[in-house]
């Protein structure tokens, strides 16, 4: 087990570096900037973000694969940026699964091991200890042109681990898989966490993924840390724009509004349409009268009501029946407003109805840097 440390991080590969020969700016300097996180012992951290965002780039960084640009990472006490690959007590799984097709699981788990003057008795002991937690136990004399996906990623997995790492770098390890797959794996990558606890850090562009296996998520956007959090933290509490729209499904309506004052109190009120919300008390101190935000509520926050209030009625987009949930469009100006809920409701398409807002659910961010209003 082992502590991470990152520190101002940054890589940029030389097609980032600016050309006098080039016309056009590349559109990001840095593959990864300023990034900094730490890990605990034993934790499980998802690096979550879009495609290009350098996801893969900061764990490659962490694996020694990637020379850093500045910055300092240390695992434990130990600085690392000098040390190589193979100093640095690491376990890898990559995307594609680069077994050795002609030797056994067994000889593919023991590889390495062999590399390094362990002992038959050692290795065998190594192996049947990590096979059954990947369930890989009853494959240990196959090849693995005979395996399928999952049996080729579940032996790729053991293999990373059975040298027993300090910290188990995973990228991207199920995207090849299909979704029923993927969630037994995601299923036996958190049982195998939870048994041999190595301090993980898994790569992955899936939400799901991230927020059902890691304890904390490092978000990114292009090269830069958005927030650091418990998957409850950065659902609940995102810290900008860019989080709240990027994790939960379907996404957080993110809507601009106009803050007016009403009484004693405010109402959010938005181009182009009659619909008016009550902002809740607690923003009171933080806006005032004419203020433009970003009014950010999830589709199970808001409701159409069942009910008739005193509010205004707004028409309905689309009305789409999922089985298990409801998925219901409206119309606010010329924004669309989500709404997602269990309950066996049905609307027709231009249906004038009324809307309920989750007050407490609802999040504020200032329309120009995205940043949340605290
Ligand atoms: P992610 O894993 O989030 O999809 P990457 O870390 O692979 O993102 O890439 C981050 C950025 O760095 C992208 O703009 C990508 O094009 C660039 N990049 C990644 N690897 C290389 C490389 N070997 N050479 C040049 N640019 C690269």
């Amino acid at each position: 087990m082992a502590q991470l440390v990152l520190k101002n991080l940054y890589k940029r590969y030389d097609n980032q570096k600016k050309s006098l020969f080039r016309k056009k700016k590349p559109p990001n300097d840095y593959a990864v900037k300023n990034l900094s996180f730490s890990c605990h012992d034993g934790e499980f951290i998802g690096i979550l973000g879009p495609s290009g965002c350098g996801k893969s780039t900061t764990l490659r960084m962490i694996a020694g694969l990637e020379e850093f640009t500045a910055g300092n990472a240390y695992i434990g006490d130990i600085r690392i940026n000098d040390l190589k690959p193979k100093d640095r007590n690491i376990g890898l799984a990559f995307e594609d699964y680069a077994l050795y097709p002609p030797l056994t699981v067994y000889e593919n788990l023991a590889f390495n091991m062999r590399a390094k003057g362990k002992s038959n008795e050692e290795i065998k002991k190594a192996v049947n200890y990590v096979a059954p937690l990947l369930k890989v136990d009853d494959l240990l004399d196959m090849k693995p042109p005979a395996l399928s996906g999952g049996q080729k990623q579940r032996v790729n997995i053991a293999r990373a681990i059975v040298r027993r790492p300090g910290l188990l770098l995973l990228d991207e390890p199920l995207s090849h898989l299909d979704g029923k797959m993927r969630q037994t794996l995601r299923h036996e990558i958190k049982r195998m966490h939870h048994e041999i606890k190595c301090t993980t850090i898994i790569v992955t562009h899936d939400q799901m993924e991230a927020m059902s296996l890691a304890d904390r998520i490092v978000i990114m956007k292009d090269g830069e840390l958005q927030q650091m959090g418990t998957p409850l933290e950065v659902y609940d509490n995102p810290a900008n724009e860019f989080v709240a729209g990027f994790i939960g499904e379907p996404p957080m309506n993110l809507l601009r509004s106009t803050i007016v004052t009403a009484g004693r109190g405010f109402l959010f009120t938005f181009a182009d349409s009659d619909l008016r919300v009550e902002v809740p008390e607690r923003y009171d101190s933080l806006i005032h009268d004419g203020m433009e935000v970003t009014l950010g509520v999830r589709p199970v926050d808001v409701r159409v009501a069942k009910k008739e209030t005193a509010g205004s009625f707004v028409p309905i987009a689309f009305y789409e029946n999922l089985g298990d949930e409801r998925r219901i469009g409206v119309r606010v100006g010329s924004m669309l407003l989500n709404m997602a809920t269990p309950d066996a409701v049905y609307f027709e398409r231009g249906q004038m109805v009324q809307l309920e807002f989750k007050a407490e659910k609802t999040h504020l961010f200032h329309p120009g840097t995205g940043e949340r209003i605290r």
